[in-house]
């Protein structure tokens, strides 16, 4: 691949330098979405990341049909993906502790949480409370999965209880909220962390700017929805650059741990 223009600043970005930064634009600190594997290697200790409950795939037990049916659109989102949900999650270690992690991947349908994901989720909480070891759910989704429809609005009921007996049980969970984290999975279990970290500029919301300023017919602020506002706000606890993310979280691991 070679060299190419930054999305958001116009500048011809080196490809070789992109990928050493971590896909962030190093003139304007444009940060560029992860796929869920790449996310999983800038985040885990190298080679200690062992998927859980990959064998759980999709059903279109509506038979939904929109302009193209569920059915299509699944088995497109896993060829062009390499995955075969919008989430993936397992055990890893970060900066040597070990931890339970789930990763969003918005090019599958969007991110979007259908009743596959909201099981990853509980399946990874379970584990979290018979090991004990802290969650770290990195999140990236437009919201529910309107082609699952009343089933996708469940995740976020069954979403929340999980994570709530992961609290009761006194486990850290922090989330990390990447651009965008919107609709249903903003309002579930993304919201809910002992800490929720988000990369900068990061869209975090439940409604996205275009649906409230049709809504509400007023101009919004430019950086409506954007982790700058959203800590101003107290909606997030702080922003971390993608280069830090790592070794901000392993002193986060090191405050909850007894080593
Ligand atoms: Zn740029």
């Amino acid at each position: 691949m070679a060299d190419f223009k930054c999305e958001a600043c116009n500048k011809m970005l080196n490809l070789e330098i992109f990928l050493k930064n971590f896909k962030v634009c190093h003139y304007c600190g444009h940060h560029y979405m992860l796929d869920a594997k790449t996310r999983v290697s800038y985040l885990v200790d190298e080679f200690t990341f062992n998927e859980i409950a990959a064998n759980i795939k999709p059903i279109d037990f509506l038979n939904f049909v929109d302009i193209k049916p569920y059915k299509d659109r699944i088995i497109e989102s896993q060829q062009n993906t390499g995955i075969s949900e919008a989430m993936i999650t397992g055990c890893a270690r970060i900066g040597g502790y070990e931890v339970n992690l789930g990763v969003m991947d918005f090019r599958f349908m969007g991110g979007s949480m259908g009743s596959v994901a909201g099981e990853k989720v509980r399946q990874i909480t379970d584990l979290a409370i018979s090991n004990r070891f802290p969650l770290i759910l990195v999140c990236a989704s437009g919201g529910a999965r309107m082609q699952e429809g009343i089933i996708s609005l469940m995740q976020m009921a069954k979403t929340v209880s999980a994570i709530n007996k992961v609290k009761e049980n006194k486990i850290p969970y922090i989330s990390v909220i990447t651009n965008p984290t919107t609709g249903g999975v903003s309002a579930s279990f993304a919201s809910i962390a002992d800490i929720i970290i988000a990369e900068p500029e990061a869209l975090f919301c439940f409604a996205g700017p275009r649906v409230v300023k049709q809504t509400i017919k007023k101009e919004l602020p430019l950086d409506f929805g954007l982790s700058e506002r959203n800590l101003k706000n107290g909606q997030i606890d702080m922003i971390i650059a993608r280069k830090d993310l790592k070794s901000i979280i392993t002193k986060l691991l090191k405050l909850f741990s007894d080593r």
